[in-house]
């Protein structure tokens, strides 16, 4: 019965925490508090409290709070009020337009993940999503019956997706070499942000997005400005519908949607439409090694979907059914891991 020792103390401290952390990090993106301070750095809390129309106690505390998680800085506290300013992390990642932005994925995560999450315990006693319990809605398919049936709503989860995808998308497309192929298929390509870093990375190649027609439907949404011509956009449902023809699929973050019967339905069509020599990219986080991030992931994906986080094993399995082999994976130091497969 020794004392506990301070690092172990720490630790379980910081696990108890981080939904506390989770929740202020939401909080100040949804309040818009990064935007507000690289507009205008320097602010005090009374001056941000004023511009982001909230209480002067809570405002100091959240600024306090990120100042603790190292989102925010403060430029002078000894003789004035302390000004505050964004660190490079929250520039880098927190501003709504940043290249690398998350705001998108940090905006689901509060009002979607988050609801989802206060339910684990369910879901873990279940073995099923909780859309019913956080939302109220039965939902068949999480997508058409949850996502895309409110336009706001499905902004939201298009814009997470494509936060997230930007963030990706050059380590997935550069994993491996990909110069004998001309035609890629996305499926579930979403906003085609995936679809472009394909094409940036690959000259020669040109990728069709398939994804269901509410989601096609607000393309221009996020590329108005876009004139690449090698990236085309088919609406569809990759389930029921006849897949556009390709040398190379993809499946970004799809499979983990899905139980095993649907991931079979949806290979057994891919695998249909290839011919020898036409390859297969997974992108998923891999569940080997059990890094917290994946692991937690899974979770997410018992909470949020039918699906879940697989190993580079169950991947293969589930590949080597419809005839893919010759399967190779990069560990990406992003959040994703890259597996292609030939078929046979
Ligand atoms: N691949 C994108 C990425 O990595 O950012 C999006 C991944 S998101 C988790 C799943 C995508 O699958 C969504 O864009 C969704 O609309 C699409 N999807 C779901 N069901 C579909 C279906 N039956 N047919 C076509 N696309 C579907």
């Amino acid at each position: 019965n020794s004392e506990p020792k301070k690092e172990d103390l720490q630790r379980i401290i910081e696990l108890m925490d981080g939904f506390k952390a989770s929740k202020a990090l939401f909080t100040a993106s949804k309040m818009c508090v990064f935007d507000l301070l690289q507009s205008r750095p320097g602010l005090d809390a009374g001056q941000v409290a004023q511009e982001i129309k909230a209480s002067a106690k809570g405002t100091e505390c959240l600024l306090e709070a990120c100042v603790s998680l190292g989102l925010l800085k403060c430029k002078e506290r000894t003789y004035q009020k302390p000004a505050y300013v964004n660190t490079d992390l929250a520039t880098r990642f927190l501003l709504s337009d940043a290249p690398f932005s998350l705001q998108g994925y940090i905006w689901h995560c509060n009002d979607t993940v988050w609801p989802l999450f206060s339910h684990l315990e369910s879901a873990v006693q279940e073995g099923t999503n909780q859309h019913e319990k956080a939302f109220g809605k039965k939902s068949k398919d999480m997508f058409q019956d949850t996502f895309y049936n409110n336009q706001a709503v499905k902004l939201r989860f298009m814009n997470a997706m494509h936060s997230i995808a930007k963030v990706t998308g050059k380590a997935v497309a550069t994993a491996f070499d990909l110069c004998g192929f001309k035609t890629a298929c996305d499926l579930g390509g979403c906003t085609g942000a995936m679809a472009y870093e394909f094409t940036k990375a690959h000259p020669a190649l040109s990728v069709t997005v398939f994804d269901l027609p509410a989601v096609i439907e607000m393309r221009e949404h996020f590329h108005p400005l876009q004139k690449d011509n090698r990236v085309s956009f088919v609406a569809g449902d990759f389930f029921k519908d006849e897949l556009p023809k390709a040398e190379l699929y993809i499946l970004a973050r799809i499979l983990h949607d899905w139980p095993d019967e649907k991931v079979h339905l949806l290979l057994s069509k891919i695998a249909h439409a290839c011919t020898p020599g036409c390859a297969l990219l997974i992108a998923e986080t891999m569940l080997d090694g059990q890094t917290a991030y994946s692991a937690l992931q899974s979770l997410n994906m018992l909470a949020q979907t039918e699906g879940t986080e697989r190993t580079e094993r169950q991947y293969t399995d589930l590949l080597s059914k419809h005839g893919f082999g010759d399967t190779r994976v990069v560990h990406t130091t992003n959040f994703l891991d890259a597996f292609i497969a030939i078929k046979m």
